[in-house]
Protein backbone atom coordinates (compact mmCIF):
# COMPACT_ATOMS: atom_id res chain seq x y z
CA UNK A 1 0.00 0.00 0.00
CA UNK A 2 1.28 3.55 -0.78
CA UNK A 3 0.56 5.98 1.66
CA UNK A 4 -0.40 10.09 1.60
CA UNK A 5 -0.37 11.62 5.10
CA UNK A 6 -2.63 14.99 4.84
CA UNK A 7 -5.53 15.83 2.68
CA UNK A 8 -4.30 19.66 2.25
CA UNK A 9 -4.09 20.88 -1.17
CA UNK A 10 -0.09 18.61 -1.55
CA UNK A 11 -2.12 15.64 -0.02
CA UNK A 12 -4.67 15.82 -2.93
CA UNK A 13 -2.65 16.63 -5.65
CA UNK A 14 -0.04 13.81 -4.59
CA UNK A 15 -3.03 11.49 -4.42
CA UNK A 16 -3.97 12.29 -7.56
CA UNK A 17 -1.30 12.00 -9.40
CA UNK A 18 -1.22 8.38 -7.62
CA UNK A 19 -4.03 7.60 -8.07
CA UNK A 20 -3.71 8.30 -12.41
CA UNK A 21 -0.86 5.88 -12.60
CA UNK A 22 -3.54 3.11 -11.57
CA UNK A 23 -1.97 2.76 -7.89
CA UNK A 24 -3.68 1.91 -4.61
CA UNK A 25 -3.58 4.75 -2.26
CA UNK A 26 -4.44 5.51 1.46
CA UNK A 27 -4.89 8.69 2.65
CA UNK A 28 -4.39 9.01 6.29
CA UNK A 29 -5.76 12.57 7.83
CA UNK A 30 -6.44 14.25 11.00
CA UNK A 31 -9.72 14.94 9.24
CA UNK A 32 -11.10 17.54 11.12
CA UNK A 33 -14.44 19.02 9.73
CA UNK A 34 -17.10 21.54 9.73
CA UNK A 35 -19.75 21.26 13.17
CA UNK A 36 -22.66 19.01 11.77
CA UNK A 37 -25.34 22.06 12.83
CA UNK A 38 -23.60 24.57 10.38
CA UNK A 39 -23.09 21.92 7.51
CA UNK A 40 -27.26 21.70 7.86
CA UNK A 41 -27.69 25.57 7.60
CA UNK A 42 -24.72 25.48 4.63
CA UNK A 43 -26.75 22.92 2.76
CA UNK A 44 -29.97 24.74 3.52
CA UNK A 45 -28.23 27.94 1.85
CA UNK A 46 -26.58 25.79 -1.28
CA UNK A 47 -30.26 24.62 -1.98
CA UNK A 48 -31.67 28.19 -1.96
CA UNK A 49 -30.79 31.73 -4.10
CA UNK A 50 -29.48 34.09 -2.15
CA UNK A 51 -32.09 36.23 -2.07
CA UNK A 52 -33.73 33.92 0.38
CA UNK A 53 -30.45 33.51 2.91
CA UNK A 54 -32.48 34.35 6.48
CA UNK A 55 -30.73 36.42 8.60
CA UNK A 56 -30.20 33.85 11.20
CA UNK A 57 -28.20 31.84 8.57
CA UNK A 58 -25.65 34.58 7.66
CA UNK A 59 -25.26 35.80 10.91
CA UNK A 60 -24.01 32.03 11.74
CA UNK A 61 -21.82 32.72 8.78
CA UNK A 62 -20.40 36.08 9.58
CA UNK A 63 -21.11 36.76 13.50
CA UNK A 64 -17.77 36.20 14.59
CA UNK A 65 -15.23 37.10 12.22
CA UNK A 66 -13.77 40.72 12.84
CA UNK A 67 -11.00 43.05 11.38
CA UNK A 68 -8.68 45.44 12.74
CA UNK A 69 -5.91 47.67 11.11
CA UNK A 70 -3.21 44.86 11.18
CA UNK A 71 -6.03 42.64 9.42
CA UNK A 72 -8.07 39.91 10.29
CA UNK A 73 -6.63 38.18 13.84
CA UNK A 74 -8.14 35.02 13.00
CA UNK A 75 -10.36 33.68 10.11
CA UNK A 76 -13.10 32.22 10.80
CA UNK A 77 -14.72 29.92 7.87
CA UNK A 78 -18.10 29.60 7.80
CA UNK A 79 -18.20 31.34 11.79
CA UNK A 80 -16.08 27.63 13.02
CA UNK A 81 -12.76 27.54 14.14
CA UNK A 82 -12.24 23.89 12.42
CA UNK A 83 -9.61 24.40 10.54
CA UNK A 84 -7.09 25.29 13.23
CA UNK A 85 -8.71 23.18 15.90
CA UNK A 86 -6.95 20.95 18.15
CA UNK A 87 -3.14 21.76 16.46
CA UNK A 88 -2.56 23.07 20.48
CA UNK A 89 -3.04 19.09 21.68
CA UNK A 90 -0.50 17.41 18.63
CA UNK A 91 1.48 19.82 17.45
CA UNK A 92 2.39 22.40 20.43
CA UNK A 93 4.60 25.05 19.26
CA UNK A 94 6.15 27.95 21.32
CA UNK A 95 8.32 31.47 20.74
CA UNK A 96 7.40 34.62 21.11
CA UNK A 97 7.12 37.44 18.25
CA UNK A 98 6.10 34.07 16.01
CA UNK A 99 3.43 32.59 14.72
CA UNK A 100 3.50 28.66 13.71
CA UNK A 101 -0.10 27.42 13.33
CA UNK A 102 -0.28 24.02 11.25
CA UNK A 103 -4.32 22.75 10.54
CA UNK A 104 -5.70 19.20 11.29
CA UNK A 105 -8.60 19.44 9.04
CA UNK A 106 -9.65 17.59 5.80
CA UNK A 107 -9.05 19.71 3.16
CA UNK A 108 -6.06 21.85 5.68
CA UNK A 109 -5.23 25.57 4.76
CA UNK A 110 -7.53 25.45 1.91
CA UNK A 111 -10.62 25.71 4.18
CA UNK A 112 -9.58 29.19 5.16
CA UNK A 113 -7.45 30.35 2.11
CA UNK A 114 -8.28 33.74 0.03
CA UNK A 115 -7.95 31.08 -3.39
CA UNK A 116 -4.83 33.28 -5.15
CA UNK A 117 -2.84 31.51 -7.64
CA UNK A 118 0.45 32.72 -9.54
CA UNK A 119 2.79 30.52 -10.02
CA UNK A 120 6.89 30.58 -9.55
CA UNK A 121 8.86 32.14 -12.11
CA UNK A 122 12.32 30.68 -13.01
CA UNK A 123 14.06 33.82 -11.35
CA UNK A 124 12.29 33.55 -8.29
CA UNK A 125 13.43 29.63 -7.89
CA UNK A 126 17.25 30.37 -8.73
CA UNK A 127 18.09 28.42 -5.93
CA UNK A 128 16.21 25.18 -6.65
CA UNK A 129 17.77 21.85 -8.09
CA UNK A 130 14.69 21.80 -10.37
CA UNK A 131 13.18 25.00 -12.40
CA UNK A 132 9.83 26.92 -13.61
CA UNK A 133 10.13 24.06 -16.83
CA UNK A 134 9.99 21.03 -14.53
CA UNK A 135 7.25 22.05 -12.95
CA UNK A 136 5.03 23.49 -15.89
CA UNK A 137 3.27 20.28 -16.76
CA UNK A 138 2.76 19.65 -13.23
CA UNK A 139 1.15 23.00 -13.10
CA UNK A 140 -1.17 22.16 -15.80
CA UNK A 141 -2.27 19.02 -14.35
CA UNK A 142 -3.36 20.17 -10.71
CA UNK A 143 -5.47 23.33 -12.70
CA UNK A 144 -7.19 20.01 -14.77
CA UNK A 145 -8.81 19.80 -11.15
CA UNK A 146 -8.76 23.25 -9.48
CA UNK A 147 -11.29 25.86 -11.14
CA UNK A 148 -9.03 29.11 -12.19
CA UNK A 149 -10.56 32.62 -12.12
CA UNK A 150 -8.33 34.20 -14.67
CA UNK A 151 -8.14 36.28 -17.82
CA UNK A 152 -5.67 36.67 -20.81
CA UNK A 153 -4.28 40.07 -19.94
CA UNK A 154 -1.36 41.81 -19.26
CA UNK A 155 -0.30 39.86 -16.65
CA UNK A 156 -0.39 36.40 -18.74
CA UNK A 157 3.26 37.76 -20.91
CA UNK A 158 5.05 37.12 -17.19
CA UNK A 159 3.35 34.62 -15.64
CA UNK A 160 1.70 31.71 -17.63
CA UNK A 161 -1.98 30.57 -17.04
CA UNK A 162 -0.87 27.11 -17.46
CA UNK A 163 -4.54 26.09 -18.35
CA UNK A 164 -7.48 26.98 -21.21
CA UNK A 165 -10.41 26.10 -18.80
CA UNK A 166 -10.54 29.53 -17.25
CA UNK A 167 -12.88 32.06 -16.57
CA UNK A 168 -12.46 35.54 -15.17
CA UNK A 169 -14.60 36.64 -12.15
CA UNK A 170 -16.35 40.15 -12.60
CA UNK A 171 -14.16 42.78 -11.58
CA UNK A 172 -16.11 45.51 -8.92
CA UNK A 173 -16.38 48.92 -9.64
CA UNK A 174 -13.00 50.19 -7.67
CA UNK A 175 -11.01 46.93 -9.88
CA UNK A 176 -12.28 48.14 -12.31
CA UNK A 177 -11.54 51.35 -12.48
CA UNK A 178 -8.18 50.82 -11.38
CA UNK A 179 -7.38 47.65 -14.19
CA UNK A 180 -8.33 50.87 -16.90
CA UNK A 181 -5.81 53.54 -15.47
CA UNK A 182 -3.40 50.86 -14.88
CA UNK A 183 -3.66 49.63 -18.61
CA UNK A 184 -3.65 53.46 -19.64
CA UNK A 185 0.08 53.44 -18.18
CA UNK A 186 1.07 49.79 -19.29
CA UNK A 187 4.17 51.10 -20.73
CA UNK A 188 6.07 53.02 -18.53
CA UNK A 189 4.61 51.21 -15.36
CA UNK A 190 6.31 47.78 -17.56
CA UNK A 191 9.69 50.03 -17.77
CA UNK A 192 9.80 50.36 -14.04
CA UNK A 193 9.12 46.73 -13.74
CA UNK A 194 5.90 46.45 -12.29
CA UNK A 195 3.42 43.53 -13.79
CA UNK A 196 -0.23 43.65 -13.28
CA UNK A 197 -3.58 42.41 -13.85
CA UNK A 198 -6.75 40.66 -12.71
CA UNK A 199 -5.95 38.55 -9.50
CA UNK A 200 -5.87 34.57 -10.16
CA UNK A 201 -7.95 32.69 -7.91
CA UNK A 202 -8.75 29.00 -7.58
CA UNK A 203 -12.46 30.01 -7.70
CA UNK A 204 -15.73 28.46 -9.80
CA UNK A 205 -16.17 31.99 -11.44
CA UNK A 206 -19.21 30.34 -14.07
CA UNK A 207 -21.70 27.91 -14.42
CA UNK A 208 -19.49 24.54 -14.96
CA UNK A 209 -20.59 20.77 -14.91
CA UNK A 210 -20.13 20.97 -11.30
CA UNK A 211 -22.32 23.18 -10.37
CA UNK A 212 -23.24 27.13 -10.20
CA UNK A 213 -20.86 30.09 -10.73
CA UNK A 214 -20.61 33.15 -8.78
CA UNK A 215 -23.31 35.12 -7.43
CA UNK A 216 -21.36 38.19 -5.90
CA UNK A 217 -22.55 37.87 -2.58
CA UNK A 218 -19.46 39.34 -1.01
CA UNK A 219 -19.14 36.80 2.00
CA UNK A 220 -15.99 35.75 0.51
CA UNK A 221 -14.01 36.00 3.72
CA UNK A 222 -16.61 34.08 5.97
CA UNK A 223 -16.19 31.37 3.33
CA UNK A 224 -18.37 30.42 0.12
CA UNK A 225 -21.96 29.36 1.26
CA UNK A 226 -21.89 27.63 -2.40
CA UNK A 227 -18.19 25.89 -2.01
CA UNK A 228 -17.26 27.96 -4.92
CA UNK A 229 -13.87 28.76 -3.68
CA UNK A 230 -11.27 25.92 -4.16
CA UNK A 231 -11.06 23.24 -0.86
CA UNK A 232 -9.31 20.46 -1.24
CA UNK A 233 -11.76 18.43 0.77
CA UNK A 234 -13.72 18.30 -2.88
CA UNK A 235 -10.87 16.68 -4.84
CA UNK A 236 -10.84 13.87 -1.25
CA UNK A 237 -14.89 13.60 -2.47
CA UNK A 238 -13.97 13.43 -5.86
CA UNK A 239 -10.89 10.66 -5.17
CA UNK A 240 -13.33 8.77 -2.85
CA UNK A 241 -15.43 7.78 -5.92
CA UNK A 242 -12.89 5.82 -7.58
CA UNK A 243 -11.65 2.34 -6.77
CA UNK A 244 -8.09 2.45 -5.54
CA UNK A 245 -8.76 5.38 -2.96
CA UNK A 246 -9.17 5.24 0.67
CA UNK A 247 -9.38 7.40 3.27
CA UNK A 248 -8.64 6.80 6.88
CA UNK A 249 -9.32 10.21 9.30
CA UNK A 250 -9.16 10.57 12.71
CA UNK A 251 -5.85 9.83 13.09
CA UNK A 252 -2.48 11.81 13.93
CA UNK A 253 0.91 10.64 12.46
CA UNK A 254 3.25 11.22 15.26
CA UNK A 255 6.64 9.26 13.32
CA UNK A 256 7.49 7.13 10.15
CA UNK A 257 10.37 4.32 10.51
CA UNK A 258 11.88 2.08 7.59
CA UNK A 259 12.64 -1.15 7.63
CA UNK A 260 12.47 -4.57 6.18
CA UNK A 261 12.22 -2.58 2.79
CA UNK A 262 9.08 -1.03 4.62
CA UNK A 263 8.07 1.95 6.14
CA UNK A 264 5.62 1.59 9.76
CA UNK A 265 3.75 5.03 10.28
CA UNK A 266 3.18 5.79 13.72
CA UNK A 267 -0.58 7.27 14.65
CA UNK A 268 -2.38 8.18 17.74
CA UNK A 269 -6.44 7.94 17.05
CA UNK A 270 -8.10 11.47 17.64
CA UNK A 271 -11.01 9.46 18.73
CA UNK A 272 -9.38 7.64 21.47
CA UNK A 273 -5.89 7.97 21.89
CA UNK A 274 -5.15 4.92 21.17
CA UNK A 275 -1.80 3.81 19.39
CA UNK A 276 -1.70 2.04 15.75
CA UNK A 277 0.66 1.40 13.05
CA UNK A 278 0.47 1.06 9.52
CA UNK A 279 2.84 -0.01 6.84
CA UNK A 280 3.15 0.18 3.36
CA UNK A 281 5.98 0.35 0.57
CA UNK A 282 5.76 4.21 0.61
CA UNK A 283 4.26 7.26 2.17
CA UNK A 284 3.93 10.62 1.19
CA UNK A 285 4.45 13.39 3.63
CA UNK A 286 2.05 16.12 2.60
CA UNK A 287 0.63 17.41 6.67
CA UNK A 288 1.96 20.99 6.40
CA UNK A 289 5.04 22.26 6.91
CA UNK A 290 4.83 22.30 10.68
CA UNK A 291 3.40 19.25 11.26
CA UNK A 292 5.58 17.59 8.92
CA UNK A 293 8.95 19.30 9.98
CA UNK A 294 8.06 17.66 13.78
CA UNK A 295 7.13 14.57 11.91
CA UNK A 296 10.59 14.47 10.60
CA UNK A 297 12.72 15.75 13.72
CA UNK A 298 10.71 12.82 15.81
CA UNK A 299 11.49 10.32 13.46
CA UNK A 300 15.38 11.45 13.40
CA UNK A 301 15.16 11.77 16.74
CA UNK A 302 16.80 15.09 15.92
CA UNK A 303 16.07 16.62 19.37
CA UNK A 304 17.04 20.56 20.14
CA UNK A 305 18.82 20.32 16.50
CA UNK A 306 17.64 23.75 14.96
CA UNK A 307 16.51 23.53 11.58
CA UNK A 308 15.52 26.96 9.48
CA UNK A 309 12.28 28.24 8.15
CA UNK A 310 11.98 30.07 5.40
CA UNK A 311 9.30 32.28 5.63
CA UNK A 312 7.61 35.11 2.88
CA UNK A 313 7.31 38.20 4.57
CA UNK A 314 4.04 39.67 4.83
CA UNK A 315 2.84 43.22 4.97
CA UNK A 316 -0.44 45.30 4.50
CA UNK A 317 -0.63 48.87 4.24
CA UNK A 318 -3.76 51.30 2.07
CA UNK A 319 -3.41 52.89 -0.90
CA UNK A 320 -5.64 55.40 -1.47
CA UNK A 321 -6.91 56.21 -4.68
CA UNK A 322 -7.68 59.85 -6.08
CA UNK A 323 -10.96 59.33 -7.40
CA UNK A 324 -13.27 57.36 -5.79
CA UNK A 325 -15.86 54.24 -7.24
CA UNK A 326 -19.39 55.24 -6.38
CA UNK A 327 -21.39 53.39 -3.61
CA UNK A 328 -19.37 50.66 -2.86
CA UNK A 329 -20.81 49.34 -0.14
CA UNK A 330 -24.09 48.37 -2.26
CA UNK A 331 -22.06 46.80 -4.69
CA UNK A 332 -22.79 43.45 -5.43
CA UNK A 333 -19.45 42.01 -5.68
CA UNK A 334 -16.66 39.26 -4.86
CA UNK A 335 -14.29 40.36 -1.87
CA UNK A 336 -11.09 38.11 -2.42
CA UNK A 337 -8.11 39.71 -3.93
CA UNK A 338 -9.28 41.52 -7.01
CA UNK A 339 -5.81 43.05 -8.82
CA UNK A 340 -2.19 41.74 -8.67
CA UNK A 341 0.71 43.88 -8.93
CA UNK A 342 3.76 42.18 -9.39
CA UNK A 343 7.25 44.23 -9.39
CA UNK A 344 10.59 43.72 -9.53
CA UNK A 345 13.51 46.12 -8.62
CA UNK A 346 16.96 45.14 -7.85
CA UNK A 347 16.98 47.72 -4.78
CA UNK A 348 14.03 45.72 -3.53
CA UNK A 349 16.07 42.16 -3.69
CA UNK A 350 15.72 41.53 -7.43
CA UNK A 351 13.22 39.05 -6.45
CA UNK A 352 9.51 39.58 -7.28
CA UNK A 353 7.54 41.21 -4.87
CA UNK A 354 3.98 40.32 -5.09
CA UNK A 355 0.82 42.61 -3.67
CA UNK A 356 -2.49 41.66 -3.96
CA UNK A 357 -4.90 44.15 -4.05
CA UNK A 358 -8.32 44.02 -2.07
CA UNK A 359 -10.97 46.23 -2.74
CA UNK A 360 -14.25 47.31 -0.62
CA UNK A 361 -15.54 44.71 1.65
CA UNK A 362 -17.79 45.14 4.85
CA UNK A 363 -15.08 44.08 7.43
CA UNK A 364 -13.26 47.50 6.97
CA UNK A 365 -16.99 48.88 7.24
CA UNK A 366 -17.41 47.08 10.57
CA UNK A 367 -13.86 47.97 11.46
CA UNK A 368 -14.48 52.06 11.31
CA UNK A 369 -17.63 51.71 12.65
CA UNK A 370 -16.26 50.16 15.92
CA UNK A 371 -13.63 52.56 15.84
CA UNK A 372 -16.14 55.79 15.80
CA UNK A 373 -18.80 53.98 17.98
CA UNK A 374 -22.07 55.92 18.32
CA UNK A 375 -20.69 58.44 16.24
CA UNK A 376 -20.56 56.94 13.29
CA UNK A 377 -23.66 58.05 12.05
CA UNK A 378 -22.30 62.13 11.89
CA UNK A 379 -19.39 60.50 9.53
CA UNK A 380 -21.33 58.74 7.24
CA UNK A 381 -20.54 60.88 4.30
CA UNK A 382 -16.59 61.10 4.80
CA UNK A 383 -16.51 57.17 5.81
CA UNK A 384 -18.24 56.82 2.36
CA UNK A 385 -16.00 58.71 0.51
CA UNK A 386 -13.23 57.39 2.18
CA UNK A 387 -14.38 53.60 1.27
CA UNK A 388 -15.30 54.79 -2.13
CA UNK A 389 -11.25 55.36 -2.60
CA UNK A 390 -9.79 52.90 -0.43
CA UNK A 391 -7.72 49.72 -1.66
CA UNK A 392 -6.19 47.17 1.14
CA UNK A 393 -2.60 46.32 0.27
CA UNK A 394 -1.43 42.25 1.03
CA UNK A 395 1.98 42.69 0.52
CA UNK A 396 4.58 39.46 0.04
CA UNK A 397 8.33 39.52 -0.22
CA UNK A 398 10.44 36.81 -0.99
CA UNK A 399 11.83 34.62 1.73
CA UNK A 400 15.63 35.95 0.44
CA UNK A 401 14.42 39.81 2.03
CA UNK A 402 12.41 38.09 4.53
CA UNK A 403 12.86 36.97 8.35
CA UNK A 404 13.20 33.90 8.94
CA UNK A 405 12.60 30.87 11.50
CA UNK A 406 14.70 28.64 13.80
CA UNK A 407 12.53 25.27 15.02
CA UNK A 408 13.83 22.89 17.62
CA UNK A 409 11.86 20.09 18.73
CA UNK A 410 11.97 20.21 22.21
CA UNK A 411 11.73 15.81 23.69
CA UNK A 412 8.53 15.11 25.68
CA UNK A 413 8.63 14.80 29.32
CA UNK A 414 6.13 13.65 31.88
CA UNK A 415 3.25 12.52 29.65
CA UNK A 416 3.42 15.87 27.58
CA UNK A 417 3.92 16.06 23.93
CA UNK A 418 7.06 17.10 22.20
CA UNK A 419 7.04 20.85 21.25
CA UNK A 420 8.30 22.79 18.42
CA UNK A 421 9.74 25.61 19.95
CA UNK A 422 10.49 28.98 17.47
CA UNK A 423 13.10 31.44 17.75
CA UNK A 424 12.16 34.73 14.65
CA UNK A 425 15.63 35.34 12.60
CA UNK A 426 16.17 38.89 11.99
CA UNK A 427 16.76 40.18 8.10
CA UNK A 428 17.93 44.06 7.67
CA UNK A 429 16.82 43.96 4.33
CA UNK A 430 12.87 43.18 5.09
CA UNK A 431 12.28 46.64 6.85
CA UNK A 432 14.21 48.10 3.53
CA UNK A 433 12.73 46.45 1.32
CA UNK A 434 8.59 47.39 2.52
CA UNK A 435 9.59 50.75 2.98
CA UNK A 436 11.26 50.42 -0.78
CA UNK A 437 8.00 49.14 -2.26
CA UNK A 438 5.84 51.75 -0.53
CA UNK A 439 8.86 54.59 -2.37
CA UNK A 440 8.29 53.12 -5.66
CA UNK A 441 4.41 53.21 -5.41
CA UNK A 442 4.79 56.98 -4.07
CA UNK A 443 6.87 57.71 -6.91
CA UNK A 444 4.72 56.11 -9.74
CA UNK A 445 1.53 57.78 -8.31
CA UNK A 446 0.61 59.34 -11.57
CA UNK A 447 0.25 56.21 -13.44
CA UNK A 448 -1.50 54.18 -10.67
CA UNK A 449 -3.73 57.30 -9.66
CA UNK A 450 -3.43 56.28 -5.85
CA UNK A 451 -0.67 57.08 -2.82
CA UNK A 452 0.23 54.06 -0.97
CA UNK A 453 -0.24 55.48 3.49
CA UNK A 454 2.49 54.82 5.40
CA UNK A 455 0.33 54.80 8.13
CA UNK A 456 -1.14 52.04 9.16
CA UNK A 457 1.41 49.88 7.96
CA UNK A 458 1.22 46.60 9.15
CA UNK A 459 4.48 44.41 9.42
CA UNK A 460 3.16 40.93 10.23
CA UNK A 461 5.46 38.21 12.38
CA UNK A 462 7.34 35.31 10.73
CA UNK A 463 4.82 32.96 9.64
CA UNK A 464 1.84 35.15 9.59
CA UNK A 465 1.88 34.93 5.87
CA UNK A 466 0.88 30.97 6.01
CA UNK A 467 3.77 31.12 2.93
CA UNK A 468 6.43 29.18 5.01
CA UNK A 469 8.58 26.05 4.38
CA UNK A 470 12.26 24.76 3.49
CA UNK A 471 13.05 22.96 6.86
CA UNK A 472 14.65 19.95 4.93
CA UNK A 473 15.06 22.19 1.51
CA UNK A 474 15.44 20.08 -1.81
CA UNK A 475 18.75 19.49 -2.79
CA UNK A 476 20.54 17.62 -6.03
CA UNK A 477 23.27 16.43 -3.43
CA UNK A 478 21.17 16.74 -0.39
CA UNK A 479 23.61 16.65 2.96
CA UNK A 480 21.89 15.95 6.74
CA UNK A 481 18.23 17.53 7.62
CA UNK A 482 17.99 18.21 3.61
CA UNK A 483 15.94 16.24 0.66
CA UNK A 484 16.72 14.91 -2.30
CA UNK A 485 14.38 16.45 -5.65
CA UNK A 486 11.95 13.80 -4.80
CA UNK A 487 11.37 15.46 -1.25
CA UNK A 488 13.03 12.24 0.36
CA UNK A 489 15.02 13.47 3.43
CA UNK A 490 18.92 12.35 3.62
CA UNK A 491 18.07 9.05 5.63
CA UNK A 492 15.09 8.18 3.93
CA UNK A 493 14.31 6.04 0.65
CA UNK A 494 10.44 5.48 1.12
CA UNK A 495 9.40 8.60 2.68
CA UNK A 496 8.84 11.42 0.58
CA UNK A 497 7.90 15.52 1.60
CA UNK A 498 6.07 16.22 -0.41
CA UNK A 499 4.70 19.93 1.22
CA UNK A 500 6.64 23.24 0.88
CA UNK A 501 8.56 21.39 3.92
CA UNK A 502 11.10 20.86 0.79
CA UNK A 503 11.18 24.38 -0.69
CA UNK A 504 14.80 25.91 -1.05
CA UNK A 505 13.64 29.30 -0.67
CA UNK A 506 9.78 30.83 -0.79
CA UNK A 507 9.35 33.62 -3.73
CA UNK A 508 6.65 35.83 -2.70
CA UNK A 509 4.02 34.58 -5.22
CA UNK A 510 1.59 32.65 -3.36
CA UNK A 511 2.76 29.62 -2.40
CA UNK A 512 -0.15 26.81 -2.27
CA UNK A 513 -0.14 26.30 -6.85
CA UNK A 514 3.12 25.43 -6.67
CA UNK A 515 3.16 23.10 -3.87
CA UNK A 516 0.64 21.01 -5.59
CA UNK A 517 2.57 20.84 -8.84
CA UNK A 518 4.98 19.98 -6.80
CA UNK A 519 3.68 17.10 -4.99
CA UNK A 520 2.24 16.21 -8.46
CA UNK A 521 5.59 16.29 -9.79
CA UNK A 522 6.76 14.08 -6.95
CA UNK A 523 4.09 11.54 -6.95
CA UNK A 524 4.48 11.25 -11.24
CA UNK A 525 8.14 9.82 -10.85
CA UNK A 526 6.51 6.83 -8.35
CA UNK A 527 7.96 4.40 -11.21
CA UNK A 528 11.75 6.20 -10.96
CA UNK A 529 11.54 5.42 -7.45
C1 LIG B 1 -6.02 32.42 6.29
C2 LIG B 1 -5.15 31.82 5.21
C3 LIG B 1 -5.12 32.39 3.95
C4 LIG B 1 -4.29 31.84 2.96
N1 LIG B 1 -4.35 32.37 1.69
C5 LIG B 1 -3.59 31.82 0.71
C6 LIG B 1 -3.70 32.29 -0.63
O1 LIG B 1 -4.53 33.14 -0.95
N2 LIG B 1 -2.88 31.75 -1.57
C7 LIG B 1 -1.98 30.77 -1.27
O2 LIG B 1 -1.26 30.32 -2.17
N3 LIG B 1 -1.91 30.26 -0.01
C8 LIG B 1 -2.68 30.76 0.98
N4 LIG B 1 -2.62 30.24 2.25
C9 LIG B 1 -1.69 29.14 2.51
C10 LIG B 1 -2.30 27.80 2.07
O3 LIG B 1 -3.52 27.57 2.69
C11 LIG B 1 -1.31 26.70 2.36
O4 LIG B 1 -0.15 26.95 1.57
C12 LIG B 1 -1.81 25.32 1.95
O5 LIG B 1 -3.03 25.00 2.54
C13 LIG B 1 -0.77 24.29 2.35
O6 LIG B 1 -1.19 23.05 1.88
P1 LIG B 1 -0.64 21.70 2.51
O7 LIG B 1 -1.40 20.62 1.83
O8 LIG B 1 0.83 21.69 2.45
O9 LIG B 1 -0.99 21.75 4.06
P2 LIG B 1 -2.33 22.06 4.86
O10 LIG B 1 -3.28 22.83 4.03
O11 LIG B 1 -1.90 22.63 6.16
O12 LIG B 1 -2.98 20.62 5.10
C14 LIG B 1 -2.41 19.73 6.02
C15 LIG B 1 -3.20 18.42 5.99
O13 LIG B 1 -2.50 17.46 6.74
C16 LIG B 1 -3.32 16.93 7.77
N5 LIG B 1 -2.40 16.69 8.90
C17 LIG B 1 -1.56 17.59 9.49
N6 LIG B 1 -0.80 16.98 10.40
C18 LIG B 1 -1.16 15.67 10.39
C19 LIG B 1 -0.71 14.55 11.10
N7 LIG B 1 0.29 14.62 11.98
N8 LIG B 1 -1.33 13.35 10.88
C20 LIG B 1 -2.34 13.26 9.96
N9 LIG B 1 -2.78 14.30 9.24
C21 LIG B 1 -2.18 15.49 9.45
C22 LIG B 1 -4.38 17.96 8.04
O14 LIG B 1 -5.54 17.35 8.54
C23 LIG B 1 -4.57 18.52 6.62
O15 LIG B 1 -5.45 17.68 5.90
C24 LIG B 1 -3.44 30.74 3.26
C25 LIG B 1 -3.49 30.16 4.53
C26 LIG B 1 -4.33 30.69 5.50
C27 LIG B 1 -4.37 30.05 6.86
S1 LIG C 1 -18.89 36.35 -3.98
FE1 LIG C 1 -17.50 34.92 -2.95
S2 LIG C 1 -18.80 33.97 -1.42
FE2 LIG C 1 -20.21 34.92 -2.92
S3 LIG C 1 -20.66 33.30 -4.42
FE3 LIG C 1 -18.89 34.45 -5.19
S4 LIG C 1 -17.10 33.30 -4.45
FE4 LIG C 1 -18.85 32.64 -3.25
Amino acid sequence: MIYVVGSGPAGVSCAMALVNQGLEVTMLDAGIELEPERQQILQRMRASKREDWDAASLGMLTGRTSANINGIPVKYVYGSDYPYREADRYIPIEGKHVVGSPSLARGGFSNAWGATSLPYLSSDIADWPISAADLAPHYEAVLSFVPLSATRDALAATFPPYSNAFNPLRPGRQASAFLKDLNYSHDPLRKAGIAFGQSRLAVRAETTGDGPGCVYCGLCMYGCPYGLIYNSSSTVARLQRTNNFHYVKDVVVQKVVEEKGQVQILVQSRLNQEKLTFAGARVYLACGVWSTTKILLESLEAYGHPVTMKDSQYFLFPLLRYRKAGDVVKEDLYTLAQVFLDITDERLGGNTVHLEVCTYNDLYLRAIKGILGPTYPLFRWPVGEFLGRLLIIQGFLHSNVSRAISVRLQPSNAGSTSRLVLEALPNERTRQAIRGVLAKLFAHRRYTKAVPLPIPLHIAEPGRSFHSGGTFPMRSKPSDYESDVLGRPRGFERVHVVDATTFPSIPATTITLSLMANAHRIAAAYHQT
